[in-house]
């Protein structure tokens, strides 16, 4: 069991107290690189949704000022750079990143709270220059009404960084559904948030029967804005039971990005930016490159360059000092990430490079040490030859898997690229600034690299395209997520 200043209590939080629901039902939360149940935590269920959304829009009768709300989210900024060592544990615990990883994630999610204090007077009221009919015209950012915030396990703290950094300053109250294999970061969160004093109901916590709670959110129809980071799968659920009640959705969904790599580039740079960009959270991250995409010409160096790199990564349990990848999230994900290897073998690509995973002994066959029951570490892996009708060309491959695709010509690599029902992320390698506008103009991603493998930031709209979802977290187009626009027109007389 996980010992944590931060994890006083075990429970969900509702109204402003910890509450474990009504239901004697619990689940485990596990360490993935070791199998060490961490904690149990109460099944919570609709009910203790429907009474979280009850707490939530109790708070709208008594709005809070814009002050108060700049106030709160400089004193959580506060807290978590306190507490980020710890944050970073727990991370690592639950998640399995490596814990430089994790304490740079609790770092990264700092960026969203600090961000939405310093252009907080966005929302402020705004007077129109131009007086239409005579009248004065002023435009209030209401809060939207109760938000519903539903999060992944990949990044337990941040995802909801984005989203509740947005939701408190619009002064919305929300009701946040973090994963239930990466619940105890998001208890940690609200220790912080009870340590600054946030007002009680304007952040609930309820976590258990994810399809229960979701179709609370989607149903109720105080919850006016649901925001969800998760799989495409899920996010048509939500989608779908949305739609009746006319709720406003922001959805940040799968992905399935191309990393094009042209004759022209600097392939040491590109390599050295895949493997940052691919192996963050073991390649289980929606920016993460899916599809390498390298000129014919240079694909054998570039594969070099990729390797020279690759090579010196260990992998193991996050905890370990020098570690670079953790394990996979679960069995689930480990095997997933075997079946794409496995059809693009069969289909005729080549494994030319894999890396080894911890072992226990002295033996290094990697293959005999990936079937034990726990710790499901998959290592970086290199594919040659794999081509566009393989899984992983097709579906997002979430692991170590470097899969390299060939292409001819730059209308061939934009073609590759956008032959996919995805929209997130697309990085693009080349010296040539005329070809690098020609092709970005025409990539149908939200997020684009160039010469860069970079992900999302605090400062920047991010979101996806097609089946990779809608709306934008981060930037001042984020911070409109959960407001609702009240234009007043007053007369003169
Ligand atoms: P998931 O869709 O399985 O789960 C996400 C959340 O939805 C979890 O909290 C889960 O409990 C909840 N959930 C599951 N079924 C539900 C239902 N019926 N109703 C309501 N909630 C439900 O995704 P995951 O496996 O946790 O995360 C991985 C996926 O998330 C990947 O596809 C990844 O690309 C995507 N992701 C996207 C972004 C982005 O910004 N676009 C960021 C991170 C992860």
């Amino acid at each position: 069991m996980i010992d944590s200043p931060l994890l006083g209590s075990r429970s969900g939080f509702i109204g402003g107290r910890w509450d474990s629901g009504h239901s004697s039902a619990r689940f485990e939360v596990v360490n993935p690189a070791n199998g060490a149940i961490l904690a149990e935590l109460p099944l919570m269920s609709r009910d203790d949704a429907a009474r979280s959304v009850q707490a939530a829009f109790e708070v709208l009768g008594s709005p809070i000022s814009l002050e108060r709300r700049r106030e709160l989210l400089l004193a959580l900024v506060d807290q978590i750079r306190k507490e980020r060592e710890e944050i970073g544990r727990i991370i690592t615990l639950e998640n399995g990143k490596p814990l430089a990883e994790a304490c740079a994630e609790a770092d990264y999610a700092a960026g969203f709270y600090q961000y939405a204090a310093d252009h907080l007077d966005r929302l402020t009221p705004r007077r129109l220059e131009e007086n239409p009919r005579g009248h004065e015209w002023t435009v209030y950012a209401r809060p939207a009404g109760v938000a519903g915030l539903i999060t992944p396990w990949n990044f337990p703290f941040a995802m909801i960084a984005k989203k509740l950094a947005a939701s408190l300053a619009a002064g919305a109250p929300a009701v946040i559904k973090p994963a239930e294999k990466t619940p105890l970061a998001m208890i940690a969160l609200f220790t912080l948030l009870e340590r600054i004093g946030m007002p009680s109901g304007l952040a609930n916590l309820v976590f258990g029967d994810a399809s229960a709670i979701g179709s609370v959110l989607c149903t109720d129809p105080r919850v006016r804005v649901v925001s969800f980071t998760g799989s495409t799968r899920v996010g048509r659920i939500l989608l779908e039971q949305s739609a009746p009640h006319f709720k406003r959705l922001a959805l940040e969904l799968g992905g399935n990005a191309p990393f094009v790599v042209f004759a022209d580039a600097d392939l040491g740079l590109a390599a050295e930016h895949l493997v940052q960009n691919k192996l963050r959270a073991g390649g289980q991250t929606c920016v993460c490159a899916n599809r390498l995409l390298v000129e014919r010409s240079v694909a054998d160096r570039f594969e070099q360059e990729l390797v020279s790199r690759l090579e010196p990564l260990r992998v193991g349990d996050g905890m370990e000092p020098g570690v670079a990848v953790g394990p996979m999230i679960d069995r689930a994900g480990y095997e997933k990430v075997g079946q794409h290897l496995e059809d693009a073998v069969a289909g005729g690509a080549r494994l030319t490079y894999q890396g080894r995973v911890p072992v226990g002994d002295d033996s290094d066959d990697a293959a005999e040490t990936m079937s034990r029951d726990w710790g499901w570490y998959f290592p970086p892996t290199v594919l040659r030859h794999a081509l566009p009708t393989m899984l992983c060309a097709r579906e997002e491959t979430f692991g170590p898997l470097f899969p390299i695709f060939e292409f001819e010509s730059e209308a061939e690599a934009l073609e590759m690229s956008n032959d996919t029902e995805y929209g997130l992320a697309a990085y693009l390698f080349t010296g040539d600034p005329r070809r690098a506008e020609r092709m970005i103009e025409r990539l149908h991603y939200g997020h684009v690299g160039w010469n860069s493998g970079t992900g999302p930031t605090p400062e920047a709209p991010f979101g996806g395209m097609g089946h990779s979802g809608f709306g934008r977290e981060g930037g001042v187009e984020g911070l409109m997520d959960f407001v609702e626009f009240q234009t007043v027109a007053r007369s003169p007389s």
